[in-house]
């Protein structure tokens, strides 16, 4: 078995050793935006964007895709706790772009073991039996990082819950480099209407 509950509980204590004032931190994020990205393991966003605990709301999940749930999430982000700004960031190197809708479900109804990415893509490697349960699933894969992040900002700006007022700013994570590059056209909501 690993150690990982027991490395997270230690490092925990630590946290909690070091937590100061934060316990007067309020709910609304104090720097009022948000942001939408990948739950790849190399992205921290609290250090590329210099969070603080209290400052800015961060959503993540498969690609950093505007999928249902995000949105629901910016909704309440913007609606209950006053966010005003939201950056969409995708990042180079995404998982999300090795695979589509078609490879996942056929990787998942032949087992339910980890694929191994191989030159050739994901290929399935474990044992049966597996389960067609994901062909109900779209799974907001990528195919080009660009159209991707134009994608989602355009689909957040255009969704009927979401205020005209919420700028969104698309940028792209360069994971070679650490730098945040902004994709046009996806200017702030102002300037786009
Ligand atoms: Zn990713």
């Amino acid at each position: 078995m690993s150690n990982i509950v027991q490395e997270v509980l230690a490092a925990n204590q630590n946290y909690a050793a070091e937590f100061g004032n934060k316990n007067t931190l309020g709910m609304p994020p104090a720097r009022r935006f948000g942001i939408l990205t990948c739950m790849d393991a190399r992205l921290d966003p609290a250090k590329f964007a210099g969070l603080a605990e209290g400052d800015a709301h961060v959503i993540r999940n498969a690609g950093g895709r505007a999928s249902d749930d995000a949105i629901r999430s910016i909704v309440i982000s913007y609606k209950l706790l006053g966010t005003r700004e939201w950056f969409v960031i995708h990042h180079t190197n995404c998982g999300m772009e090795f695979f589509t809708n078609d490879v996942m479900r056929k990787l998942l109804a032949s087992s339910l073991e980890t694929a191994s990415l191989t030159e050739h893509g994901f290929q399935d490697v474990g044992k049966g039996p597996g389960s067609r349960a994901g062909e109900y699933i779209e799974w907001l894969t990528i195919a080009d990082q660009e159209q991707s992040v134009r994608d989602d900002v355009e689909h957040i700006r255009q969704h009927p819950l979401v205020s005209k007022n919420i700028a969104i700013y698309g940028y792209i994570y360069d994971v070679s480099t650490g730098k945040l590059r902004e994709v046009s056209p996806t200017r702030r909501a102002e300037e786009a209407a």
